[in-house]
This record gives structure tokens, sequence and C-alpha cells, in this order.
């Protein structure tokens, strides 16, 4: 679960982490006094949205203004006309796609004077199964292109559990850094909070980009992003508070409020399967016969009619599928059950597109009997190359 970057800043202040002080604003009113209430001489006004790249963003609409969504200002005044100007638009980015993302947020922040800008961030690294620090002294807005560019910039840092974090890991890190002076002791004690705070929320990434050096050379954290594990949430209240369900996808959204595993993607196939390796499984077999999933679905084991109408329905609400396969293995769950799930939900969505059924497991003889005989235009296969080779001849 993502959060928003003025969040994200709560969270590290809470843990000692230097931040500017700053103001969230929700409704276009509230703006001047949130930023009357900033000291100047310089306010920063940036747009939340849970996407990077928006300094070098645009706005759809052209009342927004022609800068991108992080815009400094002299005046608290011009910070609260930048801030209605952005509020209720949309904001384009490397990371949003063309469609872009409605700006509900902004955050208006006291200004830093910069001398450094560096990059820092921690994540999991899974080839270690251990925390890692990712540091560069090339931090801001083109830290893609120095990793494409100069991989060397980067230097990365693993911390054993159960040593824990340690005072050598923030020397470690202020080397990277090239630090000087009195940045070094901050660096340590930034580098021990953000680990704290990292394990003790569950997050899966803290990205500080830019950290910068200022010109009275302290650290502060000018950017923040910060993702959480979705299956650590029920032992973190405090973290699921700070969900935007505005900023999710809506398929997505609605697919977990039915305990479906959903990810939409960009193909033309929509898949409904029963675990989530045969899952896998089927969308390696669509793109191997040159087509592209339109998302990933596991309905469990346990489905049941309604979350096999509820997978239709979200399923044919995306207007890029054009076919629909359905591959489901009867263990547990008996295929003659399975087929009058998928009979019935085909009934009640009026389904439009054509649909290839897999069935196997227990019952399949009875399963596919009663798919033939419901008078729908449902394809039955017998396997799952079958399957796929019918589908994708529905719609060549
Ligand atoms: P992002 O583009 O979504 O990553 O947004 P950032 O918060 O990282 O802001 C983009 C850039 O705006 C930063 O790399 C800085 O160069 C600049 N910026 C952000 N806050 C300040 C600030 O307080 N003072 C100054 N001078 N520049 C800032
Ligand atoms: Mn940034």
């Amino acid at each position: 679960m993502n959060i928003h970057e003025y969040q994200a800043k709560e969270l590290l202040r809470l843990y000692g982490v230097p931040v500017a002080e700053g103001r969230a604003v929700l409704r276009a009113e509230d703006a001047k006094t949130a930023a009357a209430e900033l000291d100047g001489p310089v306010w920063v006004v940036k747009a939340q949205i849970h996407a990077g790249g928006r300094g070098k963003g645009f706005f759809k609409e052209a009342d927004a203004g022609s800068d991108g969504g992080v815009r400094i200002t002299r005046t608290a005044e011009s910070a609260a006309i930048e801030s209605r100007r952005m509020l209720g638009r949309t904001l384009i980015t490397h990371q949003t796609g063309a469609e872009g993302k409605l700006v509900n947020r902004i955050y208006i922040e006291e200004g830093a004077e910069i001398e450094r800008e560096l990059y820092l961030a921690l994540l999991i690294d899974r080839s270690k199964s251990r925390v890692s620090f990712v540091c560069s002294t090339e931090g801001g807005m083109d830290i893609e292109q120095v990793a494409a560019t100069q991989p060397d910039k980067i230097k990365t840092f693993a911390i054993d559990p159960a040593m824990g974090i340690q005072p050598f890991h923030g020397r470690r890190a202020a080397t990277a850094l090239k630090l000087e002076g009195k940045s070094i002791k901050e660096c340590m004690s930034l580098i021990k909070n953000l680990y704290k705070l990292f394990v003790e929320k569950d997050a899966e990434l803290l990205e500080v980009n830019p950290l910068i050096v200022t010109r009275s050379g302290h650290l502060k954290c000018l950017d923040c992003k910060m993702a959480f594990d979705s299956n650590a949430l029920y032992r973190n209240p405090s973290i699921l508070a700070l969900r935007d369900e505005s900023e999710e996808n809506p398929k997505e959204l609605e697919a977990s409020k039915h305990d479906l595993s959903y990810i939409a993607l960009d193909g033309e196939i929509g898949c409904m399967v029963n675990g989530a390796g045969l899952a896998m499984a089927t969308m390696d077999i669509i793109k191997l016969r040159g087509f592209e999933p339109a998302n990933f679905l596991d309905i469990g084991g346990g489905a049941t009619r309604e979350k096999v109408v509820e997978a239709f329905k979200i399923i044919t609400s995306d207007t890029n599928v054009k076919g629909i396969l359905v591959n489901i293995f009867g263990g547990i769950m008996r295929c003659d059950i399975i087929a009058n799930g998928i009979v019935d939900a085909a009934k009640e969505v009026k389904l439009e597109v054509p649909l290839v059924v897999r069935l196997e497991g227990t019952n399949v003889e009875k399963g596919k009997k009663i798919i033939s005989e419901s008078g729908l235009n449902v394809i039955v296969a017998d396997n799952l190359g079958d399957a796929a080779t019918k589908i994708v001849a529905t719609i060549r």
C-alpha cells in the first residue's frame, strides 16, 4: 500500500527524521490559511498523488498553469494561488501513464535552500532476504538516468537482521553520500531512525529523493515515498488509516472487497483462474500465443457462485477485454459446481465477448456437459494449450 508524501513526512517527523514544516490542503478554500501559517521566504507547493516525477510532470488542463506538480513561490499568497490551480486538475508524469492522476490533495511546505541533492532508499532485497540501503550522491529528478548510465554512482549495503542497525552502517552511508562535518553525525541518526521506522511499520520501500544538504550544512528529507506490505496492515492500524482509496485502481479496489486477488494489466484477454500458480501459467500461455493478458485474477480455492459473478463483472468492465479465458482446476471444488456458477454468472452479466472455459479435475465430464448444454455461447476446451489456442482464435 502506498501513502502520500505528506503522510510519509508525518511518519518521518515521528521518528525524529528532519523534514520541513508543512500543511496538507484538501479543500481549495483552506489553501490561504495553510500557506499563511508557514514561514517563508520560500514556499513549495506540491501536488499529492501516488506517483513520482511530479517536478517534471505537466497538467492536462491549461488553467492549471504550465509548471509541473512541484512549484516554488515567494509569497504565501501565491502559494495559495498555485494550490488552487492544481487542485482538481490532472497531473501527468512518467509514472502515471498518459491518463494522469487527479490531484485531490496539496502539500505546502517551507522551502529549503539546497546545497546538494542526494538519494537514499531502503528496500527489501529478496535475493538477500534483508533490508538494503541504496545511496547515491546524484539525487534529484534524474535518478533513473543515473541508474541506467552511471551504476557505479549507486552504492548499496544490506542489514543483517540478527545484528540490526549499527553505527558503522551510518558511517558507511555518510561515506557513500560524501558527507562532511556535522552532517556525518546527522546521517548516522538518520540511518538508524529510518531503519527503525521501516521495520516497525512493515514497510516495503522508503525512498528519500532528494535527501538534501542545506546551505547551512544540515540534512533534510525533501521528498519521500513509502510503500507498506499489505499483508501486514492488520497489525499496523495507524498505517492502514492512511490508505487513500481514490488513488487505487477502481477494479482492484472492487476485487479486494470480494476477496479476489486481481491485478489490472493492459492486454486484451481477461483471465479467471483459481490458484496463483495456475493464473501465472495461464498468463504465460497467452503471451506464448502472442497476446497479452488483461489481468491477473485468482478467485481462490473456495470460489462461490457470487465470487464468480463478481469476477466476471470486474473483467467485463474493462473495455480492453476482447475475450475471456476461464481456467479452473476442480480439486477441493467440484467442476460441476463451478460450471453452474459460470453459467449463472455469464447469464447475469450478459456476456458480450467470447468465453473459453477449460475445466479439469473432479466431476470434469459433468461440468463440461453443463456448460455445453447451457445454450450459452461458451467454448469448451480440453486442456490449457487448447484453451489458449481457442481464445486467441476468437479474437484474431
Ligand atoms: P518529484 O518530482 O515527484 O520527485 O518531487 P520532489 O519533491 O522530489 O521535487 C522535485 C524537485 O523540486 C526536487 O528535486 C528539488 O530540486 C525541487 N524542490 C523540492 N522542494 C524544494 C525546496 O524546498 N527548495 C528548493 N529550492 N527546491 C525544491
Ligand atoms: Mn522526488
